[in-house]
């Protein structure tokens, strides 16, 4: 008897793979095997797809099965139950082997023959190597402009029939969409130059610490700041929804720019992704695109912090582990609140100099020389004029000016494009050799400053590619956390 070959896909970080899966039945002592698999990692399938088959009403061989899936995995994921089944079948003559060919099989049976959700299915879709993809029906997808279509499925019985009249069922409604749920600029009280400083990090994606007492308004600025990101793009768009859905994540992210705050306590992987076979994207791939909050960036494990050095340089994170390496995307915005002192507030502060030591040093570990502009926050502010729209137009404006421009956002400028778009003025260079020589900045703060001063020109409308002193002085005193003008646009 020959071999069935049906199609499926596998998840690995935020990528599917394709995967050929062959099924082969023959005379012998009845048994089932998967190449290369352990018993145990073998038995979880084989239970799972036999169940489904017989409770379904299909007819189990009592003949030897063999399962090949290539390429090899670690570990049998369980999105590849649907394939192995259907193969089964079409191998046992239950079904024409014709009609299970072309198509990829994507999903996990439970005992009862249902299908059931799996992780990724995204990106499982998209990287899929047939154009018709069977995918659990709770999962359905709408995607307008992709190769695939995808056609639901809800248990082995409908599938096979299916596939034999070629009638799918219709698609349910899709996942809602997430709405954002961050508050605006409307609800922030007074702190103009804490918003003058998030309109900047919008517009060139630089990197923000926020600081200031407890109850002086840091975390909901921080919260107000993906409201005024321009909108993901359609590619964008597709890639954080790759990430959230092998993250797990199963809601829908809508078209608002992702922002994640991870509790303090989380572990290195849980913020980097990791495991041993499938690579889960962590937190700082699901903030991908958009904004990571740390709030009270102190209270994280240095461990943790210090793992963050290689995103912030490249944009992505690798994972090495025994099944091999994947590169997950983590290209977000970073944002961070510090408090004057452990106890939250400098100014009716009794901690020992012993505290206040201690926490100094870990403010001064944390990252801190990593973030382009620190302002500080006061609390009892008045209202805001500030209408979360506009400003949302005006980021966007200065952003496209920029891509326009050189192609990337500010915060990616080269030394070369730096050169070319953020030269300086006698007076500015005087004022950072100045600095230099004082040994308060180092050669890498120049660039960012330059960075950030031709952010800061962009909002003004200054166009010229010599900066003025006035965007190079205001980016320097960001960068010290010494803003004393009024930081408007
Ligand atoms: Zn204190």
């Amino acid at each position: 008897m020959p071999v069935v070959v049906t199609h499926t896909v596998r998840l690995l970080g935020d990528h599917g793979i394709p995967t050929v899966v062959s099924v082969h039945v023959a005379n012998g002592l009845p048994g089932f095997t998967i190449v290369g698999q352990p018993d145990g990692s073998c038995r979880e399938t084989r239970d799972r797809v036999r169940a489904a088959i017989l409770s379904t009403d299909y007819a189990w061989p009592l003949e030897r099965i063999t399962v090949d899936i290539a390429p090899r995995p670690q570990r049998i994921p369980s999105s590849v139950d649907l394939a192995i089944a259907v193969g089964l079948l079409a191998a046992t003559d239950q079904l024409a082997r014709h009609l299970v060919e072309h198509i990829d099989f994507v999903g996990e049976l439970g005992l009862d023959g249902t299908i059931r959700r799996v992780p990724g299915i995204v990106a499982l879709v998209h990287d899929a190597s047939q154009s018709t993809v069977v995918i659990p029906a709770v999962q359905h997808l709408t995607s307008p402009n992709w190769n695939q279509q995808s056609v639901p499925a809800t248990s082995l019985t409908q599938v096979v029939d299916s596939l034999k009249t070629s009638q799918w069922p219709q698609a349910p409604s899709p996942i809602p969409v997430l709405a954002g749920t961050c508050p605006g600029l409307e609800q922030t009280r007074g702190n103009h130059n804490a918003i003058g400083a998030l309109i900047i990090a919008a517009t060139g994606r630089h990197h923000l610490c926020i600081h200031g007492p407890a109850g002086s308004g840091k975390t909901m600025l921080a919260q107000a700041l993906p409201r005024i990101m321009p909108e993901l793009t359609d590619q964008e768009y597709l890639d954080v929804q790759r990430v959230h859905s092998a993250a797990g994540l199963y809601e829908t992210p809508g078209r608002d720019v992702p922002f994640r705050a991870p509790h303090h306590t989380s572990s290195a992987v849980a913020m980097l992704g990791g495991g041993s076979t499938v690579f889960r994207p962590g937190e700082l791939s699901c903030a991908h695109h958009g904004v990571l909050l740390l709030d009270d960036i102190d209270e994280y494990a240095p461990t943790v912090l210090d793992s963050f050095r290689q995103p912030l340089t490249t944009g992505e994170i690798i994972i090495s582990r025994a099944a091999g390496q994947v590169a997950l995307p983590a290209k977000f915005l970073l944002v961070g609140t510090v408090r004057p002192c452990a106890c939250g507030n400098a100014v009716t502060c009794r901690c020992s100099d012993n505290t206040k030591e201690r926490f100094q040093r870990r403010v001064n570990n944390a990252l801190v020389n990593r973030f382009e502009l620190h302002v500080t926050t006061t609390p009892h502010g008045r209202t805001n004029h500030y209408r979360t729209v506009d400003v949302r137009e005006q980021v966007s404006a200065a952003s496209n000016l920029a891509f326009h421009r050189q192609g990337c956002l500010n915060a990616d400028l080269t030394i070369e494009q730096l050169d070319q778009y953020a030269q300086l003025t006698n007076g500015s260079t005087e004022l950072l050799q100045h600095a230099l020589a004082l040994g308060s900045i180092t050669h890498r703060t120049v660039n960012t400053i330059r960075r950030v001063a031709r952010t800061i020109a962009d909002l003004r409308g200054q166009l010229d590619n010599t900066l003025s002193v006035d965007a190079v002085t205001a980016a320097f005193a960001l960068h010290r956390n010494a803003m004393s003008n009024e930081l408007t646009f």
